[in-house]
C-alpha cells in the first residue's frame, strides 16, 4: 500500500525446455507484482524470434491462441511498470530487433541513468529510436557499426551504461542473463527438472515454473546459455564492481517467499519488525498489519514485544487499479473499498498499526482515519523503514522530492498530519542491521540522498523535482502540512 511507490519491472526467461512459453507464462504470472501496465512474450523456436506484447495483467494480454501462436523452446518475458517513458504499447516489452550481427528480443528490470545523453548521441549518429523507453539505448549500441557483430560487442555496449540494469536478452541459439556492476535489481538462476535453465527476476517464479533455485547472478556478471550449457563471464572491472543492492527490494517490492541478494524477503521484514519493536516499545493491545506488504513486519513486532497479533484489516483483493480508475473513486473511498475493518479487533484497543514505508502519506493518512472511525483508544504508527526523502532513479517509481511527505516534515508534524498517537520509523542504522550483507553494501539513497551512481542528466531532474512540490489532499499551502 505504499502510495506513490511502484512496482519496477519483472523479468523470466526458459532455455531449453519444450515448453518453454507455457512456462514463461506462469513465471509472469508469478511476477505481476512487479509491474501491471504492460506484459510481453518473445520467443525463438531457432530461427526467427516472435513477440506479443500488450497493456494490461498477464492474464488480460495472453489467451491459449496467443500462446500456441508463439514458438518454443527459448522465450523470455517482462511484466512493466514505466520509470522511464510513458505507458503505451510502443514502450512495453520485449523489444525485438534484427540488426547487422542478427536478432535479439530485450528486457529490462532497472533504469539507466545516462539513457538521454547516450540517445543525444546516437541519435546524432544516425540511429532511429522506436521507443521512448531507455532500454532501446542497448539495442542501438549493439547495432553500431563498430561493434555489430563482434563477439565482444554486449560487453563493450553494457560497459556504457551507467545506473540500474538486470537485463534477460534472447536470440536464436542463446538466452543470456546480465546485470549492473551494483547488483542494484535482483536476477536469478534456476535449473528446470527434467532439463532447461530459467533467469528470474524473482526466485517465487521458479515454483510454479516446476524449476529450482541454483544462484543469484553476480553483479557485472554475464551469464550465457546455450545448447553448450553454461557460460559466465564479467563484463566489469574488479574494481567496478560495487555492490549496492536496493533495500526497497526488501522493504517493500519483492515478494515475501522470494530469496533476493542472499535471503529470503519475509525473514527480513519479521526483523526489521521486531527491530522496531526494540527501538519503539509501547504499551498496547494488539499489533495490525497495513496488509499485504506490512504482514511480516507486524509478525516480528508481534514476536519481540509480545503484544497479540490479529487481523485489523480485511484486503479485498478482487479490488484493483482495473475497477477504480473507470470510476474515479476518490482515493479516501478507494481505500475503504480495498480495506475493511475488523471492528471488534480495534474499539476500545491500543492499536499499533505496523506499515512498510511512507512515501507521499495519502494513502495510510486515509487508513487511519477509517480506523479511528472503529473506536480504538490510542493508534501508534510503525514504519520499518526510516523517512522516504529522495526520489529514486535506479528503477522504483517514486514521486519527486516535492511530492515525498518526509522530504519537507519533520516526524512530529507527520504524526499531527496523520492524526496519530505516536509514530516512529525505523532508522537507518537499525534498517541496516537487520540485513546480511555489510551495510555499505546496499543503495539507501532515497533515504539519504547519497546516490552511489550519479549523472548531469539526474542532477538536473533532481532540480526540477524540488522546485515542484506535490499538492498533498488536506493540504493548505502545496506540500507542507499544516
Ligand atoms: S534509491 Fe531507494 S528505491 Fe532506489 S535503488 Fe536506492 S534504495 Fe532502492
Amino acid at each position: 500500500m505504499a502510495d506513490g511507490a511502484t512496482e519496477n519491472c519483472g523479468l523470466f526467461g526458459v532455455f531449453g525446455c519444450k515448453d518453454a512459453v507455457e512456462r514463461t507464462y506462469w513465471g509472469l504470472y508469478a511476477l505481476q507484482h512487479r509491474g501491471q501496465e504492460s506484459a510481453g512474450i518473445a520467443a525463438t523456436d531457432g530461427g526467427s524470434i516472435i513477440s506479443h506484447r500488450g497493456m494490461g495483467l498477464v492474464v488480460e494480454v495472453f489467451n491459449e491462441e496467443i500462446l500456441e501462436n508463439l514458438a518454443n523452446p527459448a522465450a523470455i518475458g517482462h511484466v512493466r511498470y514505466s520509470t522511464f517513458g510513458p505507458s503505451t504499447i510502443l514502450n512495453a516489452q520485449p523489444i525485438v530487433v534484427a540488426y547487422a550481427g542478427g536478432r535479439m528480443a530485450i528486457a529490462h528490470n532497472g533504469s539507466l541513468v545516462n539513457a538521454l545523453t547516450l540517445r543525444g548521441r546516437l541519435e546524432k549518429q544516425g540511429s532511429i529510436f522506436q521507443t521512448t523507453n531507455d532500454s532501446e539505448v542497448l539495442a542501438h549500441l549493439m547495432a553500431h557499426p563498430p561493434r555489430a557483430g563482434k563477439p565482444d560487442a554486449l560487453k563493450r555496449c553494457l560497459r556504457d551504461l551507467k545506473g540500474a540494469f538486470s537485463f534477460i536478452l534472447l536470440t536464436p541459439d542463446e538466452m543470456i542473463g546480465a546485470r549492473d556492476c551494483h547488483g542494484f535489481r535482483p536476477l536469478c538462476l534456476g535449473r528446470i527438472k527434467g532439463g532447461g535453465y530459467v533467469l528470474a527476476s524473482e526466485s517465487c517464479a521458479f515454483t510454479p515454473t516446476g524449476a529450482e533455485f541454483v544462484r543469484e547472478l553476480d553483479p557485472g556478471e554475464i551469464l550465457r546459455i546455450s545448447g553448450n550449457g553454461l557460460k559466465s563471464e564479467t563484463f566489469c572491472d574488479r574494481r567496478s564492481v560495487r555492490p549496492k543492492h536496493c533495500i526497497f527490494e526488501h522493504i517493500y517490492f519483492a515478494r515475501p517467499s522470494s530469496i533476493i541478494f542472499g535471503e529470503v524477503v519475509h525473514e527480513v521484514r519479521k526483523r526489521l519488525g521486531a527491530r522496531l519493536a526494540e527501538r519503539f516499545p509501547v504499551d498496547a493491545d494488539v499489533v495490525i498489519s497495513v496488509p499485504d506488504s506490512g504482514n511480516s513486519a507486524a509478525v516480528g513486532y508481534h514476536e519481540e514485544s509480545g503484544i497479540p497479533f490479529d487481523r485489523g484489516f480485511i484486503r479485498n483483493h478482487y479490488v484493483g487499479r482495473t475497477f477504480i480508475q473507470p470510476f474515479q473513486v476518490e482515493r479516501e473511498k478507494a481505500v475503504r473499498l480495498k480495506l475493511s475493518v475488523v471492528e471488534p479487533v480495534i474499539r476500545g484497543k491500543r492499536v499499533v498499526v505496523v506499515e512498510d514505508s511512507i512515501v507521499r502519506g495519502t494513502t495510510i493518512r486515509n487508513i487511519i482515519r477509517y480506523l479511528w472511525d472503529a473506536g480504538p483508544k490510542e493508534i501508534h504508527l510503525r514504519v520499518s523503514c526510516p523517512p522516504i526523502i529522495s526520489p529514486c532513479f535506479y528503477g522504483i517509481n517514486f514521486p519527486t522530492s516535492g511530492e515525498l511527505l518526509a522530504s519537507h516534515n519533520t516526524s512530529q508534524q507527520i504524526r499531527r498530519y496523520m492524526n496519530l498517537t505516536t509514530l516512529g520509523y525505523l532508522p537507518l542504522k537499525e534498517m541496516l542491521g537487520c540485513v546480511s550483507k555489510p551495510p555499505g553494501h546496499y543503495c539507501t539513497a532515497c533515504f539519504t540522498g547519497r546516490y552511489p551512481v550519479r549523472t548531469k542528466e539526474m542532477s538536473e531532474s533532481l532540480r526540477r523535482g524540488r522546485q515542484q512540490p506535490g499538492t498533498v489532499p488536506g493540504e493548505g499551502k502545496a506540500g507542507r502540512v499544516k
